[in-house]
């Protein structure tokens, strides 16, 4: 472990993992003004020879698991990196890991990893809105808060953390609210955890919810994720996407629904069907924000529908792909709703 000088201080710096899996963050244009380009074309070598600053907060390895727009994220590559995050961080010269990655699905790679990676380390995603080649880029100084973040003893414990411009997020809350604003992640439900600043790392807030060294769940178990859909909900709707999800082959579905996790009325009855059928009904809600109430307007308990609590739908979609690697029993499934 090498030492650093600072404040007169002999001081061991943390050894901090950059694993990178594409993304804008490592997308390139042709000039600093055009706003098409390519994401995941930059290798982590450059993404982290770009930033030499990072090499003061810690000693900086890098590996690059793959190099995607993570709108092409899959289950593959998920349980690839969970594996290789988690055999990372059983090295005793591993202090804590830095995930480079698009931001159109950071946030369920985020909770994924919450849910299945067993660690009191840190773990911190981070990606950018501009590209490298951008003007104003945000890469760079993402990257540096997000090595601060992973270096900072205050980070233990905390579960899978989202760096994206100057905030700190929980996996489990954090999500993209804008297609191209840098302030595009926010925690509608609770709130961002703290701040990162120039590096400067502030904390207010941490999770209540089950994660990582407490979670059930432990991807040395997982080697395969089911199949679960999100069926979009609105008025004049058919059942046509959810019956046609459950004849092939969805484990459980997720209906991101009116308001308080509302359906059409041909909906409703294709998840009472779908119920009878041993899928797994999820009752969550469109409106981005908000727990959905059981047995109010829709009498949960008659259907045998589950409701997603205040996860997003496609949070409520990861926890569910992760919950059916345990368990088809629906109460026990209810109980994971609650806790994590
Ligand atoms: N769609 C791309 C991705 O998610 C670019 C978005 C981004 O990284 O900001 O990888």
């Amino acid at each position: 472990m090498a030492l650093a000088l600072t404040s007169g201080l002999l001081l061991a710096k943390p050894n901090i993992v950059i694993l990178a899996t594409g993304g804008t963050i490592a997308g390139s244009s042709e000039s600093s003004t055009n706003s098409s380009y390519a994401a995941g074309v930059v290798g982590v070598d450059r993404l982290i020879a770009a930033v030499p600053e990072i090499k003061d907060i810690a000693n900086i390895k890098g590996k690059q698991v793959s190099n995607i727009g993570s709108q092409d994220m899959n289950d593959a590559i998920w349980l690839k990196l969970a594996k290789e995050v988690d055999t990372l961080l059983k090295q005793k010269d591993v202090d804590g890991i830095v995930i480079t990655h698009g931001t159109d699905t950071m946030e369920e790679t985020a909770y994924f990893l919450d849910l299945v990676v067993h660690t009191k380390k840190p773990i911190v995603l981070v990606g950018a809105m501009r590209n490298a080649s951008s003007m104003s880029s945000d890469g760079a100084l993402n990257l540096y808060n997000a090595v601060s973040v992973a270096a900072n003893k205050q980070s233990y414990k905390k579960g899978v953390l989202v760096v994206m411009n100057d905030e700190i997020h929980a996996a489990r809350e954090a999500t993209k609210t804008d297609t191209t604003s840098l302030n595009t992640f926010a925690s509608p439900n609770a709130g961002k955890l703290g701040t990162v600043y120039y590096g400067k790392v502030n904390y207010y807030m941490q999770s209540l919810r089950k994660h990582t060294y407490e979670s059930d769940f432990n991807i040395e178990d997982i080697k395969t994720l089911p199949r679960v859909d999100i069926i979009y909900a609105h008025p004049n709707d058919t059942s046509d996407l959810l019956e046609t999800a459950v004849k092939n082959g969805s484990k459980a579905i997720v209906l991101a629904g009116m308001g308080d996790g509302n359906a059409y009325p041909s909906v409703l009855k294709a998840m009472a069907e779908a119920v009878k059928k041993g899928v797994i009904v999820v009752r969550g809600s469109r409106t981005g924000s908000g727990y959905v109430v059981r047995n109010e307007e829709v009498n949960d308990d008659k259907y045998g529908f589950l409701t997603s609590d205040n996860l997003n739908v496609q949070k409520a979609r990861v926890l569910l792909q992760v919950a059916l690697t345990k368990t088809s029993d629906k109460e026990k499934i209810k109980e994971y709703f609650n806790e994590y």
